[in-house]
């Protein structure tokens, strides 16, 4: 029976997948037909309201139609992919400012002639947008100590690091330091948590807070599993003490027997995932223990952050 419920604050939506999921809808309205080859923000609920309201998902850019209108979602796209776009093509911008920022400063150092280290997962939206802005040169993906092993001798070469925006900050400032260690004069903006942005930062460090402070039996992170920076949350409760914890789509993913012994859960959200969730997940808890208490904890006017 849970007696009590955490709701982890700042959770859920950050400015930049507030902006998109606007710019999204206010497209569908306008143009009616909209397409993306990656969804909006990542979040399978949104994404089904977001095709039922016109936009619509195809395999690659030659599958928009022309005349039509297509969007780059919030975590941005390589150049290369717009080049041969047909020119009656209209293209709406979703791509979030931090992940734009980075795009221009990945840009810049190219053309001065660094080379480009990203610390991220190679197959996500965001580190091919990079590779993409980079031009595939001199640009290398790292994600583990494997990886930076195997990197080429960049001894005598201006290097630059960047980091994907969603992930841990622990393993982003671990992968930095042991990139240090085999070049020495690797160059970041920010050298403790590189890009990761606030949003993403403030979402963990309030689930790294709670954990801490309270004696938690479940930590429960509504959103998709697509979501990079869902799954980092989740991970930072496991390894912050909390192993029962587990991303949660809707409340078709619970059952009563995953709360067998458990009497308090804290409730977060990933930074695309609607609040409707957290309340849906709320509601079936209080079904199956009436009298559990709730309670608000953290700082709730950064949560757009
Ligand atoms: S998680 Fe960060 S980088 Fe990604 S959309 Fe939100 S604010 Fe932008």
């Amino acid at each position: 029976m849970v007696s009590k419920i955490y709701l982890v604050n700042p959770r859920g939506f950050c400015f930049g997948v507030e902006r998109a999921i606007q710019v999204a809808r206010q497209s569908a309205m306008l143009y009616k037909n909209v397409y993306v080859i990656e969804d909006v923000v990542h979040n399978s609920r949104i994404a089904k309201e977001l095709s039922e309201e016109g936009i619509h998902k195809v395999a690659s850019i030659s599958d928009v139609p022309t005349d039509s209108t297509f969007m780059i979602s919030a975590h941005g796209m390589s150049p290369n992919i717009l080049k041969d776009i047909d020119k009656s093509i209209n293209v709406i911008d979703g791509t979030c400012s931090i992940v734009a920022t980075i795009q221009k400063m990945i840009q810049r150092d190219r053309s001065n002639g660094k080379k480009i280290i990203l610390i991220g997962k190679r197959d996500h939206a965001e580190i091919r947008g990079y590779v993409g802005v980079a031009d595939h040169k001199d640009v290398y993906v790292v994600y583990s100590e494997i990886d930076i092993e195997l990197l080429p001798d960049l001894s005598d070469s201006q290097v630059s690091c960047y980091s994907q925006t969603t992930l841990p900050h622990d393993i982003v400032n671990n992968l930095f330091k042991a990139l240090q260690n085999k070049i020495p004069h690797i160059e970041a903006k920010d050298t403790e948590t590189l890009n990761v942005c606030n949003a993403t930062q403030n979402r963990q460090n309030a689930i790294i807070s709670v954990v801490q402070s309270y004696s938690i039996d479940m930590c429960i992170v509504a959103g998709s599993e697509s979501s990079s920076n869902t799954c980092a949350l989740r991970d930072t409760a496991i390894k912050n003490g909390v192993p029962n914890s587990f991303v949660v789509d809707g409340v078709s993913n619970l059952s009563q027997s995953m709360f067998d012994g458990v009497g308090v859960v804290a409730i977060s959200a990933g930074a695309s995932c609607p609040e409707i969730v957290v309340q849906e997940i709320v509601e079936y808890v209080k079904n199956m223990s009436p009298g559990v208490i709730i309670e608000e904890i953290g700082d709730k006017d950064i949560c757009a952050s």
